[in-house]
Protein backbone atom coordinates (compact mmCIF):
# COMPACT_ATOMS: atom_id res chain seq x y z
CA UNK A 1 0.00 0.00 0.00
CA UNK A 2 1.28 3.33 -0.90
CA UNK A 3 0.55 5.42 2.51
CA UNK A 4 1.06 8.59 0.29
CA UNK A 5 -2.30 7.84 -1.74
CA UNK A 6 -4.98 6.25 0.31
CA UNK A 7 -7.38 6.44 -2.62
CA UNK A 8 -9.96 3.47 -2.87
CA UNK A 9 -9.88 3.74 1.22
CA UNK A 10 -12.34 5.37 3.53
CA UNK A 11 -11.44 5.93 7.26
CA UNK A 12 -13.85 4.07 9.24
CA UNK A 13 -13.57 6.03 12.68
CA UNK A 14 -13.07 3.66 16.10
CA UNK A 15 -16.42 5.14 17.43
CA UNK A 16 -18.21 3.09 14.69
CA UNK A 17 -20.86 0.24 16.48
CA UNK A 18 -18.22 -2.52 16.22
CA UNK A 19 -17.86 -5.08 18.40
CA UNK A 20 -14.96 -6.87 17.32
CA UNK A 21 -12.43 -5.29 19.36
CA UNK A 22 -14.29 -5.45 22.52
CA UNK A 23 -13.16 -8.84 22.80
CA UNK A 24 -10.95 -11.96 23.48
CA UNK A 25 -10.23 -14.61 20.82
CA UNK A 26 -11.20 -11.88 18.12
CA UNK A 27 -9.39 -11.84 14.64
CA UNK A 28 -7.33 -8.89 13.92
CA UNK A 29 -6.37 -9.26 10.50
CA UNK A 30 -8.59 -7.30 7.54
CA UNK A 31 -11.71 -8.51 7.97
CA UNK A 32 -14.86 -8.00 5.59
CA UNK A 33 -18.20 -6.21 6.47
CA UNK A 34 -21.44 -5.24 5.02
CA UNK A 35 -23.70 -2.90 5.94
CA UNK A 36 -27.65 -2.52 5.76
CA UNK A 37 -28.07 -3.87 2.01
CA UNK A 38 -31.30 -3.17 0.61
CA UNK A 39 -32.54 -5.89 -0.87
CA UNK A 40 -35.44 -8.05 0.59
CA UNK A 41 -35.22 -10.82 3.74
CA UNK A 42 -37.68 -13.83 3.66
CA UNK A 43 -38.48 -15.83 5.82
CA UNK A 44 -38.34 -19.71 5.47
CA UNK A 45 -38.38 -22.57 8.00
CA UNK A 46 -36.39 -20.92 11.15
CA UNK A 47 -34.34 -18.61 9.26
CA UNK A 48 -34.39 -15.42 7.71
CA UNK A 49 -32.06 -15.00 3.92
CA UNK A 50 -31.98 -12.24 1.76
CA UNK A 51 -29.37 -11.63 -1.43
CA UNK A 52 -28.59 -9.25 -4.31
CA UNK A 53 -25.70 -6.30 -4.42
CA UNK A 54 -24.82 -4.68 -1.38
CA UNK A 55 -21.22 -3.32 -0.60
CA UNK A 56 -18.44 -4.88 1.05
CA UNK A 57 -16.19 -3.17 3.33
CA UNK A 58 -12.70 -5.00 3.61
CA UNK A 59 -11.83 -3.41 7.03
CA UNK A 60 -8.04 -3.59 8.14
CA UNK A 61 -7.65 -2.15 11.69
CA UNK A 62 -3.81 -1.87 11.91
CA UNK A 63 -3.77 -5.12 14.48
CA UNK A 64 -6.51 -3.15 16.62
CA UNK A 65 -3.87 -0.05 16.91
CA UNK A 66 -5.70 1.97 14.08
CA UNK A 67 -3.49 4.48 11.81
CA UNK A 68 -2.50 7.76 12.58
CA UNK A 69 -3.46 9.65 9.70
CA UNK A 70 -2.40 14.18 9.66
CA UNK A 71 -1.94 16.61 6.80
CA UNK A 72 2.33 17.34 6.05
CA UNK A 73 3.65 20.25 4.07
CA UNK A 74 4.41 19.40 0.47
CA UNK A 75 1.87 16.64 0.06
CA UNK A 76 -1.48 18.59 -0.76
CA UNK A 77 -4.38 20.16 1.80
CA UNK A 78 -6.36 16.90 0.42
CA UNK A 79 -4.28 14.38 1.41
CA UNK A 80 -3.07 12.29 4.80
CA UNK A 81 -0.31 10.53 5.30
CA UNK A 82 0.61 8.17 7.74
CA UNK A 83 3.56 9.64 9.30
CA UNK A 84 5.54 7.46 11.59
CA UNK A 85 5.35 4.89 9.03
CA UNK A 86 6.46 7.11 6.00
CA UNK A 87 9.35 8.07 8.17
CA UNK A 88 9.94 4.52 8.97
CA UNK A 89 9.93 3.70 5.23
CA UNK A 90 12.19 6.94 4.72
CA UNK A 91 14.95 6.29 7.50
CA UNK A 92 15.07 2.52 6.13
CA UNK A 93 15.34 3.56 2.56
CA UNK A 94 18.02 6.09 3.83
CA UNK A 95 20.24 3.54 5.39
CA UNK A 96 20.15 1.28 2.82
CA UNK A 97 21.28 3.43 0.43
CA UNK A 98 23.44 6.01 2.86
CA UNK A 99 21.60 8.91 2.31
CA UNK A 100 20.48 11.40 5.52
CA UNK A 101 16.69 10.56 5.96
CA UNK A 102 14.85 13.41 5.57
CA UNK A 103 11.15 13.45 7.94
CA UNK A 104 8.19 14.16 7.89
CA UNK A 105 6.51 16.78 9.92
CA UNK A 106 2.37 16.48 10.65
CA UNK A 107 1.14 20.29 10.15
CA UNK A 108 -2.52 19.80 11.48
CA UNK A 109 -4.54 17.42 13.50
CA UNK A 110 -4.23 13.83 13.36
CA UNK A 111 -7.06 11.34 12.64
CA UNK A 112 -7.25 7.71 14.31
CA UNK A 113 -8.85 5.46 12.01
CA UNK A 114 -8.96 1.91 10.49
CA UNK A 115 -9.03 1.11 6.75
CA UNK A 116 -11.89 -0.03 4.62
CA UNK A 117 -11.58 -1.55 0.79
CA UNK A 118 -15.33 -0.81 -0.18
CA UNK A 119 -16.53 -2.72 -3.22
CA UNK A 120 -19.97 -3.71 -4.55
CA UNK A 121 -21.08 -7.39 -5.06
CA UNK A 122 -23.27 -10.19 -4.42
CA UNK A 123 -23.94 -10.93 -1.01
CA UNK A 124 -26.66 -13.07 1.14
CA UNK A 125 -27.87 -12.27 4.51
CA UNK A 126 -28.42 -15.29 6.87
CA UNK A 127 -29.92 -15.04 10.36
CA UNK A 128 -31.74 -17.81 12.47
CA UNK A 129 -35.22 -16.40 13.63
CA UNK A 130 -35.99 -18.05 17.06
CA UNK A 131 -32.93 -20.33 19.30
CA UNK A 132 -35.30 -21.74 21.44
CA UNK A 133 -36.11 -21.19 25.42
CA UNK A 134 -32.39 -21.17 26.96
CA UNK A 135 -30.49 -20.37 23.57
CA UNK A 136 -28.39 -18.10 21.71
CA UNK A 137 -25.25 -16.84 20.15
CA UNK A 138 -24.95 -13.52 20.72
CA UNK A 139 -22.16 -11.49 18.77
CA UNK A 140 -21.15 -9.46 21.96
CA UNK A 141 -19.54 -12.73 23.62
CA UNK A 142 -16.90 -15.01 22.28
CA UNK A 143 -19.09 -18.31 22.39
CA UNK A 144 -21.76 -16.78 20.51
CA UNK A 145 -18.88 -15.40 17.42
CA UNK A 146 -17.46 -18.24 17.51
CA UNK A 147 -21.04 -20.43 16.80
CA UNK A 148 -21.94 -17.67 14.43
CA UNK A 149 -17.94 -17.48 11.89
CA UNK A 150 -18.46 -21.29 12.58
CA UNK A 151 -21.85 -21.24 10.21
CA UNK A 152 -20.69 -18.46 8.39
CA UNK A 153 -17.28 -20.90 6.82
CA UNK A 154 -18.93 -24.15 7.21
CA UNK A 155 -21.84 -22.54 4.84
CA UNK A 156 -18.56 -21.16 2.22
CA UNK A 157 -17.59 -24.69 2.48
CA UNK A 158 -21.19 -26.00 1.97
CA UNK A 159 -21.33 -23.66 -0.60
CA UNK A 160 -18.12 -24.53 -2.63
CA UNK A 161 -18.95 -28.19 -2.64
CA UNK A 162 -22.45 -27.06 -4.36
CA UNK A 163 -21.66 -25.11 -6.87
CA UNK A 164 -18.08 -26.73 -7.69
CA UNK A 165 -15.64 -23.97 -6.67
CA UNK A 166 -13.15 -23.11 -4.94
CA UNK A 167 -13.93 -21.38 -1.33
CA UNK A 168 -11.90 -18.53 -1.84
CA UNK A 169 -14.20 -17.71 -4.51
CA UNK A 170 -16.60 -16.42 -1.34
CA UNK A 171 -15.93 -14.64 1.65
CA UNK A 172 -18.02 -15.31 4.60
CA UNK A 173 -18.36 -13.01 7.98
CA UNK A 174 -20.87 -11.94 10.46
CA UNK A 175 -23.16 -9.08 11.01
CA UNK A 176 -24.19 -7.53 14.56
CA UNK A 177 -27.81 -5.36 14.50
CA UNK A 178 -29.95 -4.39 17.43
CA UNK A 179 -32.56 -7.19 18.01
CA UNK A 180 -35.75 -6.06 16.04
CA UNK A 181 -37.89 -7.61 19.01
CA UNK A 182 -35.98 -7.09 22.31
CA UNK A 183 -34.62 -3.70 23.40
CA UNK A 184 -30.65 -3.89 23.94
CA UNK A 185 -30.56 -7.06 22.42
CA UNK A 186 -28.13 -7.97 20.05
CA UNK A 187 -28.45 -11.09 17.29
CA UNK A 188 -26.10 -11.68 14.53
CA UNK A 189 -25.93 -12.62 10.78
CA UNK A 190 -23.71 -14.75 8.46
CA UNK A 191 -22.91 -13.35 5.18
CA UNK A 192 -21.51 -14.85 2.03
CA UNK A 193 -20.30 -12.80 -0.84
CA UNK A 194 -18.52 -13.02 -4.23
CA UNK A 195 -15.15 -12.10 -3.91
CA UNK A 196 -14.92 -10.93 -7.25
CA UNK A 197 -15.86 -6.72 -7.61
CA UNK A 198 -19.53 -6.55 -9.08
CA UNK A 199 -20.21 -10.51 -8.11
CA UNK A 200 -19.73 -13.92 -10.36
CA UNK A 201 -23.87 -14.45 -9.24
CA UNK A 202 -22.77 -17.20 -6.32
CA UNK A 203 -23.94 -15.04 -3.42
CA UNK A 204 -27.45 -14.19 -5.07
CA UNK A 205 -28.49 -18.01 -6.42
CA UNK A 206 -27.20 -19.33 -2.68
CA UNK A 207 -29.23 -16.59 -1.59
CA UNK A 208 -32.51 -18.66 -2.82
CA UNK A 209 -34.13 -19.72 0.37
CA UNK A 210 -34.39 -23.29 -1.25
CA UNK A 211 -30.85 -23.25 -1.96
CA UNK A 212 -29.76 -22.06 1.40
CA UNK A 213 -32.00 -24.89 2.85
CA UNK A 214 -29.93 -27.37 0.83
CA UNK A 215 -26.72 -25.64 2.11
CA UNK A 216 -28.20 -25.74 6.00
CA UNK A 217 -29.26 -29.84 5.37
CA UNK A 218 -25.94 -30.31 3.59
CA UNK A 219 -24.08 -29.17 6.73
CA UNK A 220 -26.54 -30.79 9.74
CA UNK A 221 -27.86 -34.00 8.46
CA UNK A 222 -26.89 -36.99 6.00
CA UNK A 223 -27.36 -36.18 2.34
CA UNK A 224 -25.97 -37.73 -1.13
CA UNK A 225 -23.29 -35.07 -0.49
CA UNK A 226 -21.65 -37.27 2.71
CA UNK A 227 -20.90 -33.68 3.52
CA UNK A 228 -22.40 -34.18 7.38
CA UNK A 229 -21.33 -37.77 6.94
CA UNK A 230 -17.34 -36.93 6.65
CA UNK A 231 -17.42 -34.70 9.55
CA UNK A 232 -19.31 -36.93 11.79
CA UNK A 233 -17.19 -40.30 11.08
CA UNK A 234 -14.83 -41.42 13.26
CA UNK A 235 -11.96 -40.36 11.92
CA UNK A 236 -12.47 -37.06 12.11
CA UNK A 237 -14.85 -36.44 15.01
CA UNK A 238 -12.18 -38.61 16.83
CA UNK A 239 -9.31 -36.00 15.93
CA UNK A 240 -10.69 -32.72 15.55
CA UNK A 241 -11.62 -31.20 18.85
CA UNK A 242 -12.11 -27.79 17.31
CA UNK A 243 -11.87 -27.30 13.92
CA UNK A 244 -9.03 -28.69 11.44
CA UNK A 245 -8.22 -28.19 7.56
CA UNK A 246 -10.75 -31.41 6.56
CA UNK A 247 -13.71 -29.51 8.52
CA UNK A 248 -13.45 -25.59 8.54
CA UNK A 249 -9.56 -24.05 8.35
CA UNK A 250 -8.16 -23.19 5.02
CA UNK A 251 -5.37 -20.35 4.54
CA UNK A 252 -7.97 -18.03 3.62
CA UNK A 253 -9.62 -18.04 7.14
CA UNK A 254 -6.47 -18.07 8.82
CA UNK A 255 -6.99 -15.43 11.15
CA UNK A 256 -10.33 -16.99 12.63
CA UNK A 257 -9.17 -20.74 13.33
CA UNK A 258 -8.99 -20.21 16.92
CA UNK A 259 -12.89 -19.41 17.11
CA UNK A 260 -13.83 -22.14 14.21
CA UNK A 261 -15.84 -25.29 15.62
CA UNK A 262 -17.88 -28.00 13.49
CA UNK A 263 -20.00 -29.13 16.03
CA UNK A 264 -21.04 -25.78 16.23
CA UNK A 265 -21.46 -24.96 12.85
CA UNK A 266 -23.92 -27.92 12.28
CA UNK A 267 -25.75 -27.36 15.75
CA UNK A 268 -26.42 -23.50 14.34
CA UNK A 269 -27.56 -25.17 10.99
CA UNK A 270 -30.04 -27.89 12.64
CA UNK A 271 -31.00 -24.76 14.69
CA UNK A 272 -31.51 -22.63 11.66
CA UNK A 273 -33.79 -25.44 9.24
CA UNK A 274 -36.39 -26.14 13.15
CA UNK A 275 -35.99 -24.12 16.69
CA UNK A 276 -36.83 -27.23 18.06
CA UNK A 277 -33.53 -29.00 16.79
CA UNK A 278 -31.71 -30.44 20.06
CA UNK A 279 -29.00 -28.57 21.27
CA UNK A 280 -27.15 -30.81 23.81
CA UNK A 281 -23.99 -32.45 24.81
CA UNK A 282 -25.02 -36.03 25.00
CA UNK A 283 -24.93 -35.91 21.41
CA UNK A 284 -21.76 -38.27 19.83
CA UNK A 285 -20.02 -35.32 18.64
CA UNK A 286 -20.26 -33.68 21.82
CA UNK A 287 -19.79 -36.20 24.39
CA UNK A 288 -15.99 -37.05 24.51
CA UNK A 289 -15.68 -32.99 23.95
CA UNK A 290 -17.69 -32.20 27.11
CA UNK A 291 -15.34 -34.66 29.34
CA UNK A 292 -11.99 -33.44 27.95
CA UNK A 293 -13.16 -30.20 29.22
CA UNK A 294 -14.52 -31.43 32.94
CA UNK A 295 -11.12 -32.74 33.27
CA UNK A 296 -9.09 -29.56 31.43
CA UNK A 297 -10.74 -27.96 34.15
CA UNK A 298 -9.89 -30.20 36.21
CA UNK A 299 -6.21 -30.23 35.47
CA UNK A 300 -6.28 -26.26 36.35
CA UNK A 301 -7.64 -27.11 39.91
CA UNK A 302 -6.55 -28.56 42.83
CA UNK A 303 -9.05 -30.04 45.41
CA UNK A 304 -11.68 -30.46 42.70
CA UNK A 305 -13.17 -33.92 41.59
CA UNK A 306 -14.69 -34.42 38.56
CA UNK A 307 -18.87 -35.52 38.62
CA UNK A 308 -21.91 -35.56 36.58
CA UNK A 309 -24.42 -32.59 37.93
CA UNK A 310 -28.32 -33.63 36.38
CA UNK A 311 -26.42 -35.54 33.27
CA UNK A 312 -23.58 -32.68 32.84
CA UNK A 313 -20.11 -33.05 33.53
CA UNK A 314 -19.20 -31.07 36.27
CA UNK A 315 -16.19 -30.54 38.98
CA UNK A 316 -16.65 -29.56 42.49
CA UNK A 317 -14.50 -28.93 45.38
CA UNK A 318 -18.06 -29.65 48.06
CA UNK A 319 -18.66 -25.83 48.38
CA UNK A 320 -17.87 -24.79 44.22
CA UNK A 321 -18.59 -26.24 41.38
CA UNK A 322 -17.91 -25.55 37.30
CA UNK A 323 -20.47 -27.20 35.38
CA UNK A 324 -19.51 -28.02 31.68
CA UNK A 325 -22.37 -26.34 29.41
CA UNK A 326 -22.71 -26.52 25.46
CA UNK A 327 -21.63 -22.76 24.03
CA UNK A 328 -25.48 -21.93 22.34
CA UNK A 329 -26.70 -22.18 26.32
CA UNK A 330 -27.40 -19.14 28.04
CA UNK A 331 -26.30 -18.91 31.18
CA UNK A 332 -28.43 -16.33 32.93
CA UNK A 333 -30.46 -17.31 35.96
CA UNK A 334 -33.59 -15.71 34.34
CA UNK A 335 -32.92 -17.48 30.70
CA UNK A 336 -31.41 -20.90 31.62
CA UNK A 337 -32.69 -23.81 29.44
CA UNK A 338 -34.13 -27.16 30.86
CA UNK A 339 -30.87 -28.69 31.07
CA UNK A 340 -29.15 -25.50 32.70
CA UNK A 341 -32.14 -24.92 35.22
CA UNK A 342 -31.91 -28.75 36.59
CA UNK A 343 -28.14 -28.54 36.91
CA UNK A 344 -28.57 -25.07 39.29
CA UNK A 345 -31.41 -27.12 40.76
CA UNK A 346 -29.31 -30.07 41.60
CA UNK A 347 -25.98 -28.19 42.10
CA UNK A 348 -27.77 -25.64 44.93
CA UNK A 349 -30.51 -27.23 46.15
CA UNK A 350 -29.80 -30.66 46.24
CA UNK A 351 -25.80 -30.79 47.03
CA UNK A 352 -25.28 -27.31 48.69
CA UNK A 353 -22.89 -26.46 46.32
CA UNK A 354 -22.78 -22.17 45.44
CA UNK A 355 -24.01 -21.47 42.15
CA UNK A 356 -23.70 -18.48 40.22
CA UNK A 357 -23.63 -17.66 36.57
CA UNK A 358 -19.69 -17.76 37.03
CA UNK A 359 -20.46 -21.35 37.53
CA UNK A 360 -21.04 -22.23 33.93
CA UNK A 361 -18.03 -23.08 31.87
CA UNK A 362 -18.89 -23.75 28.01
CA UNK A 363 -16.91 -26.40 26.14
CA UNK A 364 -15.33 -23.46 23.89
CA UNK A 365 -14.01 -21.19 26.98
CA UNK A 366 -12.95 -24.70 28.43
CA UNK A 367 -10.94 -26.00 26.07
CA UNK A 368 -9.41 -22.88 25.28
CA UNK A 369 -9.12 -20.86 28.66
CA UNK A 370 -9.38 -23.22 31.22
CA UNK A 371 -8.46 -21.64 34.19
ZN1 LIG B 1 -11.89 -30.97 11.71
Amino acid sequence: MDLRQPKGFVSYFSKARDYDGVFDFVPRAARPKVGRPAFAIHQHQNFQVGAGSGRLHVINDNGGRLFSFAPAAGFGHDMLIDIDAANAADEKWASANDRRPSPIAANGPTIQCALAAVSETDMLLLGISDYGPGRIADPRTPRGRAALYSLAFMLRRAAAVRLDIQDYELKAGIRSLEHPAALGAVTGQVFLSDTLENGAGYATFLGAPAVMQELLEMISRPTPSQFFDRMNAHAHSSACDTSCPDCLRSYSNLAYHSLLDWRLAIDMAALALDPTAPITLASPAWSRLSALSATTLLSARTGFRQTTIAGLEAIENGTSVKIVTHPLWRTEQANLGPELAAAWDDAQRVRGLRVTEDSFVSVFEALRRPV
